[in-house]
């Protein structure tokens, strides 16, 4: 008897809660499973930003996927999905394809530059373990060439984050830990580099407790980092950026310029013909794309709406994992001829914004945490994720165990 086959795009925390959960529950004859991802290795997205500084080593966010797949009922393919036909129900390779009877698309999200004037071409996003370790070496490119390439080339100590939302933020916290690291390794005084963070709106993490926003700009003051607030990036050129604020139009030079000021969906969901915004799809309630049965969108690349008021969730890792679950529950229920699927709803614990190695603010559960224990709180949770995909294997290998420190 031929067996459904279920066929999961994209390895990261959708994708892998999706397939972690399905291989638990079903049975090798209930369905084939076949897991489709770009690296073979899953990456740790919400810990990019310690690989991109370079306070954690890549090899520490990544892990191997063939270590977590029961090969008895996964199968996984290392390929780039380029397009989906939902008429044929086939994925499309460079070269390649392959059909599936259940499609689960979770290839997360890319950066979204709102067509900025050189801003792709001239700057760093943190969205990749390849991209966290470009900058980190270009970072520390610029700091071993400065002696070498004279005093003209100032600019080489100056960085510019763009965007002081949850990225910008947990990013500049890592760069303040690193700077004085690099400035020993390279003879350079502390006070010669400059870290500015360019944000549009009136402070950072719109929409956050003001209280903590306040803790955290004066905690990144306080290392260095100078914020330009109401202060929008209006274009970037090579080692240049063009900010306005006002009226004013202000030229910053700079050696390295981070664009962590948007995220869209993924581009494989717009040349696929789904109705989309900016890579994302108006998912169902069950998961499930609007007209295709047995297509379920996850992660970054879905839009959930919060029925209290109308908004969008805003795309996070917490609810990739929680997607990743209720989907598994949906497919198998699909798979085993059952009709009443459940509708997703978000369970929103809270959010920690990490400042670095030795701060961090954070509302878990209503609660408002700085300081050690908010940092606590944060290893845990990422701690939870590892646990949750790997198992408690996976957290010794590879998890945050310092948890007081
Ligand atoms: P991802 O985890 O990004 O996984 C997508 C996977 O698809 C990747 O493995 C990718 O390689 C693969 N892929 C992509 N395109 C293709 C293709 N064409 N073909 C094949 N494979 C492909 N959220 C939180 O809740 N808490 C946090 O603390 C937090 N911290 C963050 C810190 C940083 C620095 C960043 C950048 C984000 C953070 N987020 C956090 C947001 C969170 O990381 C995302 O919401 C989450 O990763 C989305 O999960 P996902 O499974 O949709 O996508
Ligand atoms: P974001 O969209 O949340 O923040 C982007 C910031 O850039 C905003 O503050 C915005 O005002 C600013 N901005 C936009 N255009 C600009 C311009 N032209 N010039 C200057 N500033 C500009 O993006 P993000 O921080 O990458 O977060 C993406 C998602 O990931 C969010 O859902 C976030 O909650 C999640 N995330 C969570 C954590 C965490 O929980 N610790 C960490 C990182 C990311």
């Amino acid at each position: 008897l031929l067996k459904p086959k279920i066929v999961i795009l994209g390895a990261g925390y959708a994708g892998l809660m999706t397939l972690t959960r399905l291989q638990k529950a079903m049975n090798v004859d209930e369905a084939e499973i076949v897991l489709v991802n770009k690296h073979d290795y899953h990456y740790e997205t919400t810990w990019l930003h310690h690989a991109a500084a370079g306070t954690l080593h890549h090899d520490r966010v990544r892990f191997d996927i063939n270590n977590l797949i029961d090969r008895n009922k996964v199968t996984f393919i290392q390929g780039t999905v380029v397009e989906i036909d939902t008429e044929k129900n086939k994925v499309l390779f460079e070269n390649d394809e392959i059909s599936y009877d259940y499609l689960v698309v979770a290839l997360g999200g890319e950066s979204e530059t709102y067509g900025i004037k050189g801003l792709k071409e001239n700057s760093f996003a943190i969205v990749s373990v390849n991209a966290a370790r470009k900058i980190r070496n270009h970072i520390e490119y610029q700091f071993a060439t400065y002696h070498t390439e004279g005093k003209k080339n100032e600019e080489k100590l100056t960085i510019v984050v763009g965007g002081a939302g949850f990225t910008g933020m947990e990013f500049l916290g890592e760069l303040t830990d690193r700077i004085p690291k690099l400035c020993r390794d390279y003879d350079i005084e502390e006070n010669q580099v400059k870290i500015i963070c360019v944000e549009a709106a009136a402070a950072p993490l719109t929409g956050f407790d003001k209280d903590l926003v306040k803790y955290a700009m004066a905690y990144l003051e306080g290392r260095g980092v100078q914020f330009k607030l109401n202060t929008r990036i209006k274009e970037c050129q090579p080692n240049t950026i063009i900010v306005q604020s006002g009226e004013e139009e202000e030229v910053i030079k700079a050696g390295t310029i981070i664009w962590s000021a948007g995220v869209r969906g993924s581009s494989v969901i717009e040349r696929s013909g789904f109705e989309s915004k900016r890579g994302r799809v108006m998912v169902q309630p069950d998961l499930r794309a609007p007209g295709k049965d047995n297509v379920f969108i996850i992660g970054d690349c879905s839009i959930v709406v919060n029925k209290t008021d109308n908004s969008h969730y805003p795309p996070t890792a917490q609810i990739a994992m929680q997607q990743g679950m209720s989907c598994a529950n949906n497919l198998i229920k699909l798979i085993r001829k059952k009709t009443d699927l459940e509708a997703f709803v978000p369970n929103i614990r809270g959010s920690v914004c990490s400042l670095g190695e030795k701060d961090a603010i954070g509302i878990v559960y209503g609660k408002k945490l700085v300081g050690s224990k908010a940092l606590f709180m944060k290893k845990v949770i990422d701690n939870r994720a590892l646990y949750m995909m790997g198992g408690a294997s996976l957290v010794f290998k590879k998890g945050k165990l310092n948890l007081f420190s």
